[in-house]
């Protein structure tokens, strides 16, 4: 088995397309479903005309009807995201994020105690975590 990156999950009932780039399920789901979805920023994710949000992961399949539309709206830039795999706590504050990891994941962030001004943290891979991604 050839591991090809992640893949992109069109959701649409019926429809069993995947990709591998989000720019080509964006496209399908154009193209194909008329969805009239627009190419995403940053700041902003993919719902359901009904709420539901769209990942085009695999969970997402099968989960809208022929004809829905995909709206992009804007990110709450007050959302913060626990960076660990698998995981998908998502909080208002950093406080309550950094209370989270610490809690649930032992990881070493500051106490609520301290100034949650933004800051950057790093993981030890070196990865910077923001906590504005998944
Ligand atoms: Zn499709
Ligand atoms: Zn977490």
């Amino acid at each position: 088995m050839t591991n090809s990156g992640p893949s992109y999950y069109c959701p649409y009932k019926g429809c069993t397309k995947e990709y591998t780039s989000p720019y080509l399920i964006y496209k399908h789901s154009r193209e194909i479903h008329n969805s009239e979805l627009a190419t995403p920023t940053k700041s902003t994710f993919f719902k359901s005309s009904s709420g539901k949000v769209i990942n085009f992961k695999i969970n997402d399949r099968n989960s809208l009807d022929p004809g829905e539309k995909i709206l992009l709206v804007q990110k709450n830039d007050q959302t913060y995201y626990c960076p660990y795999k698998g995981c998908t706590k998502e909080c208002g504050s950093r406080r309550t994020i950094y209370n989270h990891s610490r809690a649930v994941h032992n990881s070493e962030l500051p106490t609520s105690n301290m100034s949650p001004r933004p800051q950057l943290f790093m993981s030890s891979s070196g990865k910077v975590i923001d906590f504005k991604s998944k």
